[in-house]
């Protein structure tokens, strides 16, 4: 006997009409809360009749909220689903038939609902017991004769609006308008902490069934059960603020799949991002070669599974190949799955989602020491200030990084959690917001990738026109830039400098035929003049004070989104324009 035997299905869909024709959040709210009320009190008395009885409310959670339950797979397409209702009601080639075939998707419930009511007059005796084993049956026996069977059992006991609630359950269209958290408190209190921390409905009610929502919802996290990954939120663009005011560690984006590795006593599982387990993909190639220097019996990491390449002994990223991480599975085969680490939740029985950043990554740098190809762990830098920050995203830049992560030294491990967790992603194509601007630069020196050898230009100085009366010009430099070319483009664009290139003397002023161009403290090792040069367009995010340049202020997270061979040398960004450009992104 289950408690849920006591609730009927027609009380549900009842309740479940009412809350889609309720006309404000309000009333729907106030349609739940009685539903759940009168089905919790319900709950209580049947506990104390039938204290050994199973009384989890697990099997009305997955059906009210049957968009969230991925446990459950139909496997049945909307084509398919019309085929049995037009089958298991036996009204194969009449208008009916036709209706259920050609009215459009969202329309399948209801106008079965029509063809089942002029066909039966039933009500429904049918309680969420059945209706459970109705939907499992469903699932575990996807012929489409055995999915028939549960539809024609369904038209013998049930009514029109369990056919058409059925098929609503099935599409995953319930269209209650409710959020899934409210809905959710409804349950119980903590519920909606609980599905925050763990991904599936059958943990959240398997908790509260146990009755250990208060102690669950707290630091506690155990091997085999994981939880959701804590998230990182778009970077913002008041970025000497929040560096001004907390201590933040910069880690790199890794290229990988987000993994959760849990162990104990040597048994391995990998969940994904959404809580399935992968744990045969890596149990293989993976597993048995990890090692640890201290002894470590159980354990919970969160990171990136990657791709490493053995042969060439580096990751391979997601452009480089079609192949997925999971499916590696030759052990003769170049590639392996090598798990980064970035996180620590627990080791040897004792739970850290409470300790803040720093003290997690103490903790996973004493567990294991980097074994390349295998498991290695990333190494998060301490941001001294925004200039340090700004190097360190161009770096990541230069070094084809998708990005980089800044987390917070005091942020706890908040699983599931994204705008309040202090983690930040900080990505090139963010820039592309409201906050980008772009502008046109001429290119007025170079460093050389190499200056010894002399053998092609890496970073350019670029600098604002500033147009005098006389004719004459006088440009000054304003940044320099190294990001955002493919190597073929910068092939190009180096080839049709190199016949301007002139060793620079290391004058903070140059005289050109038409002018003077001023260096900063960033001294180039070729000058270009600008008149022979070539603009490139520039995106940045936001300026900056600096006085690496002749201009006191530089543009961040620079990069080149296009060589303008078509742009005069002169139709660059003049100083005023410059100047207006960092006026105007301050006023916001
Ligand atoms: P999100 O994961 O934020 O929903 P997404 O899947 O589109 O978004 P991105 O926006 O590209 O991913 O970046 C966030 C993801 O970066 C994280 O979810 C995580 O999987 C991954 N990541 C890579 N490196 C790190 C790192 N060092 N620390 C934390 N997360 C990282």
């Amino acid at each position: 006997m289950s408690f849920v035997e006591k609730l009927m299905f027609f009380d549900l869909t009842v309740m479940l009409d009412k809350c889609i024709e309720a006309t404000s959040p309000a009333k729907r709210d106030t349609i739940l809360k009685k539903y759940f009320k009168r089905v919790l009190d319900l709950q209580q008395q049947y506990k104390i009749e039938y204290p050994c009885n199973d009384h989890s409310l697990y099997p009305l959670i997955r059906i009210i909220l049957s968009t969230e339950e991925h446990q459950r797979a139909y496997g049945i397409q909307e084509k398919t689903l019309r085929k049995i209702l037009i089958n298991s009601l036996n009204i194969i080639g009449s208008s009916d038939a036709k209706k259920v075939e050609h009215c459009n998707e969202d329309e399948i419930a209801d106008t079965v609902y029509e063809v089942v009511k002029t066909r039966s007059s039933r009500t429904s005796t049918l309680n969420l017991q059945q209706i459970d084993a109705l939907l499992n049956n469903l699932c575990e026996n996807q012929k489409q004769q055995c999915q028939q069977n549960q539809f024609e059992y369904l038209f013998l006991n049930g009514s029109a609006s369990d056919f058409k609630w059925i098929v609503k359950i099935i599409l995953k269209k319930m269209k209650l308008k409710v959020l899934v958290s409210k809905l959710l408190l409804n349950y119980h209190p903590l519920a909606p902490q609980l599905y925050t921390k763990f991904h599936h409905l059958s943990q959240v009610c398997k908790i509260i069934d146990s009755g250990r929502a208060e102690e669950e919802i707290k630091d506690k996290v155990e091997p085999f059960i994981p939880i959701r990954p804590m998230l990182s939120q778009k970077f913002s663009n008041d970025m000497n603020n929040m560096i001004g005011t907390a201590e933040f560690y910069q880690e790199i984006k890794l290229d990988g799949e987000r993994f959760q590795m849990h162990m104990e006593n040597d048994v391995y599982k990998y969940y994904s991002r959404n809580g399935h387990d992968f744990s045969e993909c890596f149990n293989i190639l993976l597993s048995p070669l990890v090692k640890y220097k201290t002894v470590v019996h159980s354990l919970i990491l969160d990171g990136e599974m990657i791709i490493w390449n053995r042969s060439k002994q580096r990751f391979v990223t997601k452009g480089e190949t079609e192949m997925d991480v999971k499916k590696i599975n030759d052990p003769n085969s170049n590639l392996r799955p090598c798990y980064c680490a970035f996180d620590v939740l627990y080791v040897n029985g004792v739970s850290y989602i409470d300790q803040p950043f720093n003290r997690r990554c103490e903790i996973l740098s004493s567990i294991f020491d980097d074994q390349v190809g295998v498991m290695i762990k990333t190494e998060p830098i301490k941001i001294r200030d925004v200039d340090h920050l700004v190097s360190l995203f161009n770096t990541a830049m230069q070094n084809e990084e998708e990005g980089i992560i800044l987390k917070n030294s005091v942020s706890k491990y908040m699983p599931g959690e994204r705008d309040k967790s202090g983690w930040y992603k900080v990505k090139a194509d963010y820039f592309d917001g409201e906050l980008v601007k772009e502008f046109d630069c001429v290119i007025v020196g170079g460093k050389y990738q190499n200056p010894h050898k002399k053998d092609y230009l890496l970073k350019y100085s670029v600098g604002a026109v500033e147009k005098l009366q006389d004719g004459s010009f006088k440009v000054y430099t304003i940044g320099e830039i190294n990001h955002g070319l493919s190597r073929e483009n910068r092939k190009k664009l180096n080839d049709k400098l190199v016949p301007y290139m002139r060793d620079y003397d290391n004058e903070n002023k140059v005289e050109f035929e038409k002018g003077q161009v001023y260096f900063g403290k960033t001294r180039p090792d070729v000058f270009i003049p600008p008149h022979k040069s070539i603009v490139l367009q520039i995106k940045a995010s936001e300026l900056a004070p600096s006085s690496d340049h002749y201009f006191k202020y530089t543009f961040r997270f620079p990069r080149i989104s296009e060589v303008r061979y078509d742009k005069f040398w002169d139709d660059s960004v003049s100083l005023k324009e410059f100047q207006e450009f960092f006026k105007s992104d301050n006023s916001g």
